[in-house]
């Protein structure tokens, strides 16, 4: 039998690296406190998967991660998770470079991991909460205990995750107060891939809306952060792609409570010439039908609805009683629609947390600093990337290294 390994969590990272130690001949245990493997990665893309993405680079990573991101994606980048999805039997399908397993199912993912465990003869416990990990250094033997035992292993790849995601997925953050307590630094954590309610009182729709549009994020003049991508409008707040990528450039400031204001282009599409010959078009239709009448076919009519209310006209307003300027004004809004910020939706809203442990912590193999056989990966780990597959790839980048290293 080849090394004793014990991986703390069976999400992405965990069942990665388990995969990549017992196909090396590993005896390979998981501790997972949850009742099944993966909760978390079935849940990702909307119940697709977006496993990965074909642009791939470290630029895609926090600054904190850019650099070491660039080693370990050049050890295991996209073929690599290719070939690795292929060797589990899920092919992959790329929409626009976006990669998502071909059954557009993240249930088969999980499944073909739960396979392939099985088919390695993988140990796995659940329903068991690891408490700390214990180094014996003498005897180079790790002591595991959980919520119910303890157990020894030769190495112990640490792959707990984070605290995002629903209630379901136990994201509660465990590893920080066990990597902590075996001398990791923790830099602070945000959640990162979120959206935003908005200040009481402002205009947003009774029910969701979306549209594509350019965000633009302000803390005074300052622009913190700029995206294009399809806006989702709710009843409280902003969220959907742009607002999520841009989130880890300003979440420190909404936790402070500094005054972010957000400015909304619904007709980034138009550059300004156009979108100027466009309103002075739609101004020869000035008669007498509504407002509301004018707008129709214009935008969304729940677009329009919250510009009539933003401007605090009257919907049944005849069009010749409103001025040219006024007009304008009413266009104007629609690219510069203004809200103000209050709070995040929080961890359980969020896709990653930002901060973690610290990567000075952490050796290219994923090794820790004098803790020889002892490997953290994923998530828990201080790299968050963008939407888009980029998470994901961190949790196979790190786990097949982790789990390659630790059977050696
Ligand atoms: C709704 C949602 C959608 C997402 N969609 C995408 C997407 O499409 N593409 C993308 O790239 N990323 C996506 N992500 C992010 C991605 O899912 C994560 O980055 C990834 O799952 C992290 O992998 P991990 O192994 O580090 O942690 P996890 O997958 O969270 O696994 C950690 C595991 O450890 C277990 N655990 C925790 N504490 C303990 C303990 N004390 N003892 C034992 N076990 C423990 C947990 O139960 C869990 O099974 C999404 C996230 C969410 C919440």
């Amino acid at each position: 039998m080849g090394r004793k390994i014990i991986v703390v969590g069976g999400g992405a990272s965990g069942m990665c690296a388990a995969i990549y130690a017992a196909r090396n001949g590993a005896d390979v245990t998981i501790i997972e406190k949850n009742t099944q493997l993966g909760k978390k990665l079935s849940m990702t893309g909307n119940g697709r998967c977006n496993l990965s993405n074909l642009d791939m680079s470290e630029k895609m990573y926090n600054p904190a991660a850019e650099n070491r991101m660039k080693q370990w994606l050049s050890v295991y980048g996209v073929l690599d998770v290719i070939n690795f999805f292929k060797s589990l039997g899920i092919i992959i399908k790329s929409e626009d470079g976006y990669l998502y397993p071909i059954s557009g199912q993240a249930s088969t993912v999980v499944s073909a991991f739960e396979n392939e465990l099985k088919r390695l003869g993988v140990n796995i416990i659940f329903g068991e909460q690891v408490k700390s990990i214990e180094e014996n250094k003498e005897e180079h033997i790790y002591k595991v205990v959980t919520s119910k035992n303890y157990y020894f292993a030769d190495r112990v790849i640490v792959a707990i995750g984070s605290l995002s995601g629903a209630k379901s997925t136990m994201s509660t953050g465990d590893g920080y107060y066990i990597c902590q307590k075996l001398g990791m630094t923790i830099k602070d954590t945000h959640p990162a891939l979120v959206g935003f309610k908005c200040e009481e009182g402002e205009i947003l729709p009774e029910a969701g809306v979306r549209s594509t549009a350019e965000v633009s994020f302000y803390l005074g003049n300052e622009e913190l952060a700029k995206e294009y991508g399809e806006l989702q409008l709710t009843k409280d707040g902003i969220s959907g792609i742009p607002v999520m990528q841009a989130s880890s450039k300003i979440i420190k400031f909404v936790e402070e409570k500094k005054p972010i204001t957000v400015s909304i282009n619904f007709f980034a599409d138009y550059d300004e010439d156009d979108y100027l010959s466009l309103c002075k078009e739609m101004l020869q239709l000035r008669d007498d039908r509504t407002l509301e009448e004018f707008l129709n076919g214009f935008h969304n009519s729940y677009i329009n609805d919250l510009i009539i209310r933003k401007m605090k006209m009257g919907r049944s307003m005849k069009m010749k009683n409103i001025s040219e300027s006024m007009v304008m004004s009413i266009f104007d809004s629609y690219r510069n629609f203004k809200l103000k910020l209050s709070d995040s939706y929080g961890y359980q809203a969020s896709q990653v947390t930002a901060g973690g442990v610290s990567l000075g912590n952490i050796r290219d193999d994923m090794t820790v600093k004098d803790h020889d056989g002892l490997f953290v990966v994923g998530e828990l780990l201080d790299v968050d990337g963008r939407c888009g597959g980029y998470n994901l790839q961190w949790a196979w980048t790190s786990g097949s290294i982790a789990g390659t290293v630790a059977s050696l």
